[in-house]
C-alpha cells in the first residue's frame, strides 16, 4: 500500500461507525480474502457479501489469527466480539472503493489505465514489460479490472513505483462511474469496442459511452482511429488537445504503416510533425499489431526513447500468459505461470494454488522477480510468502533469488541459469505433489513445464475455470439467496474433469454434488472433495463404499430402501439419502400409488435419514411442455407434503434442473440442481449470450498433403477435391470422442481463424479436413469447439444435443485448466 491509514482515517474515508478503536494501529494491507493476509495486526480485513459467501463469515476465525480490524455491514452485531475493531458502514464494496481512491490521490506519478472489449491484459503486460525496463512499475496483476479487482489493484501501489498501469473492465452498465473516481488515469488507452457483455448494455453505443468515461479527467487518450463508431463518438466528446489517435490512413496524430515479413512484421509510425520512427515486432495477426501499436505510442507519449521502446519489444512474444493447472507427472499436479515476473503475480499463483486439491508436498520453481525496487525488501516478501503457503522444497533461478537461500537453507536449492537446473532436475524425483513454476519470461520456464508435464496426445480440452465461476453466478442471480445450489459433476463433470470442476465449485460455495454412480463420488472423496455428495444410481455391491466415504445415495423404490435400510441395520450403521419421485420422467423414482408405503417404511427406518426430496422434469427446456412440466411441479409439491407430514425433521426440497431455474424461477424451494449450464450452454435459448464456453477442444495438424483432381481421401474413399487440393489430417478421430457423424462435410474446426471442413469419414485416431487454399502447416492449431464454434450448433448439425457432445470427450483426451 502506498500509505498506511490510522482507524480513525479509515472511519473518515469510507464514513463508518467505529467500535472498540485502537488509535494506534496502523494499516498498511487490506485483505478481502481470508487466505491472503501476511500482517494480521497490521491487516484491514473488509467483509464483502457476494454470490459465493459473506466474509463476515470468516471473522472469528480471523480474529482468532490476530486480526485486529475489520470492515463489516452495517447490520452486523459488534456485542459478539468485544476484543476486535469493527468499523461499520453501509456498503463494504463501496468502502473499499473509497479506501482505493484515497490512496490512488496519493499517488502523485503517471496513472496509465487501459479500457475495451478485448486486448486490455495484453496491452496492460506489454506496457508494463517496456517501461519496467526503465522504471518501476505498478500494474494490475492478471486481469484484476473489476470493482473489486481495481481497488486490489490500486493497494498494490507502493512508495517506489514511478507509473502506474490499471485496467478497467465493466460488465454492465452504470459500473464504470466507481471505476473513474477511483483510477483518475492521466494517460487512458481506448483497446478497440467489441460485442462481449452486450447483454449488459442497451446498445452498442450506450455501451462504448460507458467504457469512454473512464477517461473523463484524463489529459490524454491513445485510441485507433479506423473504428469508426470509436472515432466519432471519441471526437465528439473529448476536446482534440487531449486526442492521441492513430490510423492506417493520413490526418491522426500518428500515421501507421505495417509492412508484413516471414516471421513478423515492420511497423513504422509517423508523427503528426513528420517525424518518422520503426519498430521491427515478433507478430504478424491484427490483433497483436493493434496491441503492440497502443503500447509503442503509450510508451512514446511517457517519454520513453524509440530505441529503448524496441529493445523492450525484442524481448516481447504473444504468450499465452494465463495461469494454467496442468496434469503433471507422476500424479502431480502442475501450475505453469510461467509468464509472471512480479510480487502480485505470484501472489495470485498462490492464491490459486491454495484452491486446488491438497497434494503430498508443495514444490516452488521461482526465479528472480524482474520487478524495480529494492531486493531486500522484496524477497522479505517473498519470504513471508513462502513461509505463508508452506512450501516443502524450493529452486530458485537466478541472482538475487539466493537471497532466499539464507532464510530456508534447509530446502532451497539455486541455479544460476534455467540450463543449469534442467541439467539437474530429475522429474522421476516428483511424485503427487503440487508444483507452482513461475518465473518471468526471459528465464524461459516453458522447458521446465515441458519437462514436468505429463506427455500430451495432440488433443487438449481447455477449461476456463473464470468462465466456470461467471456462469455459476449467472445462475446464482436468477435464485434467492437462500436457494441451496446442487452441481451435478455426473460424468466426468459433463466431460470437463470431475475432480478440479468439483474442486473450483467447492471454492465457489456450491452446497452439494450430484455424480452418478459411487466409483464417481469414490473418486471425489480420495482427492479431497469435502461437499456432500448424492449419488443418482447406487448398486448394492456398493452399500459399504458409500458408507465409508459419505456418499448419500438416491433410493428410487420400495424394494431399493428395504434393501439398503436392513444392510444400515445390520451393520450397525446410519445413512443419509434422498428420495427421487417420478412425477413424469417414468425413468426411475417412486410413484404416486407407492406414497403410503414408502411413508411406512420411512417411519420403521430412522437408520435412513432423509436429506432431500425430488424430482425431474422432462422437458424444462422447451416452451411446448411448459404445461407439462407445471403440472409436474404441482404434483411434486402435493407429493413431498404427503411424505412430509411422517417426518420430524425438514429435509430439503428441490426440482429444478439448468433450464428449471430459467423457466419455473417460482419453484426454487429449497435447491436447485445444476448441469448443462453451468458447463456454458444454455439449453432454454433465453439468455444464449450471458453464459460462457468453459472449454475448448483443441488438436493439431499432423500432417499436410496435396491432392491431384479426382483423388479420394480416406476409408470407403468418401472424401473427393474434385478439382485437386489440400487436406490436412488431424490428431482427433471417434475414439477421442469426435462424433463420426461429423464425416463428410457435417462438421468443421477453425484453423488460423478460418473454417476448415472435414472430408471424408472421420477415422478412430485422425480425421482429415479441406484446407485448399489456406495457409497452414504441420503443427499448427486447429479448434474443434470453444469460443468461436458453438455446441448447441455442432449438435444441431448432427441430430444430437450438447450434453452428448460434451460426454463423449475420451479421457484420453487432457484436461487443463486455466484462469484468464
Ligand atoms: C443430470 C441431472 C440434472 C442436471 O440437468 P441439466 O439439464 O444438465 O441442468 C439434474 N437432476 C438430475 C436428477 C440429473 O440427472
Amino acid at each position: 500500500m502506498f500509505q498506511e491509514v490510522s482507524q480513525p482515517q479509515i472511519v473518515e474515508i469510507t464514513a463508518g461507525l467505529l467500535f472498540n478503536g485502537n488509535d494506534e494501529l496502523f494499516i498498511s494491507q487490506i485483505a478481502i480474502d481470508s487466505r491472503q493476509i501476511l500482517h494480521p495486526e497490521k491487516t484491514l480485513f473488509v467483509a464483502l457479501r457476494g454470490a459465493k459467501a459473506d466474509g463476515a463469515d470468516f471473522i472469528p476465525q480471523l480474529a482468532e489469527f490476530g486480526v485486529k480490524t475489520f470492515l463489516v455491514h452495517h447490520d452486523f452485531d459488534e456485542n459478539v466480539f468485544p476484543d476486535i475493531c469493527i468499523i461499520k458502514v453501509a456498503d463494504t464494496r463501496r468502502a473499499l472503493q473509497l479506501l482505493a481512491k484515497y490512496e490512488r490521490s496519493l499517488f502523485t506519478n503517471p496513472v496509465v489505465s487501459i479500457a475495451g472489449s478485448n486486448g486490455k491484459t495484453i496491452v496492460k503486460e506489454w506496457l508494463g514489460q517496456i517501461l519496467g525496463q526503465k522504471y518501476a512499475v505498478a500494474k494490475s496483476p492478471k486481469s484484476y479490472n473489476s470493482q473489486v479487482g481495481v481497488p486490489l489493484s490500486i493497494f498494490g501501489i507502493e512508495t517506489y513505483h514511478q507509473v502506474a498501469i490499471l485496467e478497467a473492465g465493466i460488465s454492465k452498465a452504470g459500473e464504470m462511474a466507481a471505476l473513474e473516481e477511483m483510477i483518475k488515469p492521466d494517460l487512458g488507452i481506448f483497446t478497440n469496442l467489441g460485442t462481449a457483455h452486450q447483454e449488459g448494455f442497451e446498445s452498442l453505443e450506450s455501451k462504448l459511452n460507458e467504457k469512454l468515461s473512464i477517461f473523463e479527467d484524463s489529459n490524454l487518450l491513445i485510441y485507433c482511429a479506423d473504428q469508426k463508431l470509436v472515432s466519432d463518438q471519441i471526437e465528439a466528446l473529448f476536446p482534440a488537445e487531449k486526442l492521441i489517435g492513430w490510423s492506417d490512413r493520413a490526418g491522426y496524430e500518428f500515421t501507421r504503416s505495417v509492412k508484413l515479413k516471414e516471421s513478423g512484421a515492420r511497423l513504422i509510425l509517423m508523427k503528426s510533425d513528420l517525424s518518422t520512427h520503426t519498430f521491427q515486432v515478433p507478430f504478424s495477426d491484427m490483433a497483436s499489431l493493434e496491441n503492440i501499436t497502443h503500447v509503442i505510442i503509450a510508451a512514446m507519449t511517457l517519454g520513453q526513447s524509440p530505441e529503448s521502446i524496441q529493445e523492450g519489444i525484442s524481448h516481447l512474444k504473444s504468450v499465452d500468459m494465463r495461469l494454467t493447472l496442468k496434469p503433471g507427472i507422476n500424479d502431480s499436479l502442475l501450475i505453469d505461470d510461467t509468464y509472471n515476473n512480479d510480487l502480485a503475480g505470484l501472489k495470485v499463483a498462490l492464491d490459486f494454488m491454495q484452491q486446488q486439491r491438497p497434494k503430498r508436498r508443495k514444490i516452488l520453481i521461482l526465479s528472480d522477480l524482474l520487478q524495480q525496487g529494492s531486493p531486500e525488501k522484496i524477497y522479505e516478501e517473498v519470504t513471508e510468502l513462502i513461509r505463508k503457503y508452506q512450501f516443502d522444497q524450493i529452486f530458485g533461478v537466478g541472482k538475487e533469488i539466493f537471497l532466499l537461500e539464507r532464510e530456508f537453507p534447509e530446502f532451497f536449492k539455486g541455479f544460476t541459469s534455467t540450463g543449469e537446473l534442467l541439467s539437474s532436475l530429475d522429474p522421476e524425483a516428483f511424485a503427487n505433489d503440487m508444483i507452482l513454476i513461475t518465473g518471468a519470461r526471459v528465464f524461459g520456464f516453458e522447458e521446465v513445464v515441458n519437462r514436468l508435464q505429463q506427455r500430451i496426445h495432440g488433443t487438449t480440452l481447455e477449461i476456463n475455470l473464470n468462465a466456470l465461476t461467471h456462469n455459476y453466478n449467472f445462475y446464482k442471480k436468477l435464485l434467492s439467496p437462500k436457494t441451496k445450489v446442487m452441481v451435478m459433476v455426473k460424468a466426468f463433470a459433463y466431460g470437463g474433469g470431475a475432480v478440479e470442476i468439483a474442486n473450483q465449485i467447492q471454492t465457489m460455495g456450491a452446497d452439494y454434488l450430484g455424480v452418478a454412480f459411487s466409483d464417481e463420488g469414490v473418486a471425489l472423496r480420495k482427492q479431497g472433495i469435502k461437499l456432500p455428495i448424492m449419488v443418482l444410481n447406487t448398486m448394492e455391491e456398493s452399500f459399504e463404499l458409500c458408507s465409508e466415504f459419505d456418499l448419500e445415495p438416491v433410493v428410487f423404490s420400495p424394494e431399493f430402501f428395504e434393501s439398503l435400510a436392513s444392510w444400515c441395520t445390520i451393520h450397525h450403521r446410519t445413512m443419509r439419502i434422498h428420495l427421487d419421485i417420478d412425477t413424469g420422467m417414468h425413468r426411475l423414482g417412486f410413484e404416486r400409488k407407492q406414497l403410503d408405503g414408502l411413508k411406512e417404511l420411512i417411519q420403521a427406518n430412522p437408520q435412513l435419514e432423509i436429506a432431500s426430496v425430488y424430482t425431474h422434469l422432462v422437458g424444462a427446456d422447451e416452451e411446448i411442455h411448459q404445461e407439462f412440466s407445471l403440472s409436474q411441479l404441482k404434483a411434486f409439491e402435493k407429493m413431498k407434503n404427503d411424505i412430509l407430514q411422517v417426518i420430524t425433521y425438514k429435509p430439503l426440497i428441490h426440482a429444478l434442473n439448468s433450464a428449471g431455474i430459467v423457466a419455473f424461477p417460482d419453484f426454487q424451494f429449497d435447491m436447485v440442481r445444476l448441469g448443462i449450464g453451468l458447463y456454458g450452454v444454455e439449453v432454454t435459448g433465453k439468455h444464449a449470450l450471458a453464459l460462457r464456453p468453459i472449454s475448448t477442444l483443441k488438436t493439431t495438424i499432423s500432417q499436410i498433403k496435396t491432392l491431384e483432381p479426382g483423388e479420394t481421401i480416406g476409408y470407403s474413399r468418401k472424401g473427393i477435391l474434385i478439382s485437386g487440393g489440400k487436406i490436412a489430417t488431424l490428431a482427433l478421430g471417434y475414439a477421442d470422442g469426435y462424433d463420426r457423424r461429423f464425416s463428410n462435410g457435417k462438421g468443421y474446426v477453425l484453423i488460423n481463424g478460418k473454417k476448415a471442413p472435414v472430408i471424408g469419414n472421420v477415422c478412430m485416431d485422425m480425421c482429415m479436413v479441406d484446407v485448399s487454399g489456406m495457409d497452414v502447416k504441420a503443427g499448427d492449431e486447429a479448434i474443434v469447439y470453444g469460443e468461436k464454434i458453438s455446441l448447441k450448433e455442432l449438435a444441431d448439425q448432427i441430430g444430437t444435443i450438447p450434453y452428448e457432445l460434451l460426454t463423449n470427450i475420451s479421457t484420453r483426451v487432457k484436461r487443463i485448466y486455466y484462469l484468464d
